[in-house]
């Protein structure tokens, strides 16, 4: 074969992989008849002991307030699911996955897609595959008190979070780890990515809070609360998130 052939053969194969993944999503992510089961894998970013240390002791309760808020927010909305989301803690993985391209042309996120699935593939564990496979990567907040941006592969079923390897920050990695799986589910995110501003109305917790600043409350999509029309804070803990109607809509729940 000549290699304009093998690169067709290849895109051709690519397709396929990414059809057959839509189909699955669609058959599968919209009608929360069943709980979504969610693999969590941690892995250290860093070589930090401290981030070793943290990882080593992390247990279900560093990611219960996750389930807590999917529950409480599916049944506002009337979905009649008891656990709609379960999150279950495996063992941490030695090899972290693929990073994603600095710079991702279509053909770069594709290939990097395709990266991440290969990945997600090669790991097994106990019992039936999970419907979401989500890496969480800890970092120690003394070396790095940012980290890079978490993001989710909506076909693919697939999360990778940066979150922080300390007690302290577990409400904020939920905030992001929620984040995720809300893409995974099909949400949109809602604030200006050049500003940050959550978008009014659909990004504000509450929306028709008069005065309107400060909002005391974050829609989970936006990920900030508005404290004025030009300063935005980033909730500590789920406690301090909703899911609007806007993205209550986008995952099909709807209000009764
Ligand atoms: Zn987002």
């Amino acid at each position: 074969m000549t290699w304009k052939a093998v690169r067709i053969a290849l895109l051709l194969v690519v397709l396929a992989v990414v059809a057959s993944d839509a189909w699955f999503e669609r058959a599968r992510s919209v009608s929360w008849r069943v709980t979504f089961d969610v693999a969590v894998y941690p892995i250290a970013a860093d070589d930090s002991p401290a981030t070793r240390a943290y990882i080593a002791t992390l247990g279900h309760a560093a990611l219960a307030p996750v389930e807590v808020f999917f529950r409480d927010a599916a049944r506002a909305y009337g979905v009649p699911l008891a656990e709609p989301v379960h999150l279950g803690l495996q063992p941490p993985l030695a090899t972290p996955p693929p990073a994603p391209p600095a710079d991702p042309g279509p053909l770069g996120a594709l290939w990097w897609h395709l990266r991440m699935r290969v990945y997600a593939a090669g790991i097994h564990g106990a019992g039936p595959a999970p419907h979401v496979r989500l890496f969480v990567l800890y970092h120690d907040p003394a070396q790095s008190p940012r980290v890079p941006h978490s993001l989710a592969l909506r076909k693919g079923q697939i999360g990778l979070v940066h979150a922080f390897a300390h007690d302290d920050l577990e409400g904020s990695n939920d905030v992001v780890i929620a984040h995720e799986l809300l893409h995974v589910f099909g949400a949109s995110d809602k604030y200006d990515p050049a500003t940050n501003a959550p978008r009014f109305p659909e990004g504000y917790g509450e929306p028709e809070l008069l005065p309107r600043y400060p909002q005391r409350l974050a829609e989970i999509m936006a990920g900030r609360r508005a404290m004025s029309a030009t300063e935005f804070e980033t909730p500590v803990s789920l406690a301090d998130c909703v899911i609007g109607p806007a993205t209550a809509a986008e995952i099909h729940w709807a209000r009764p």
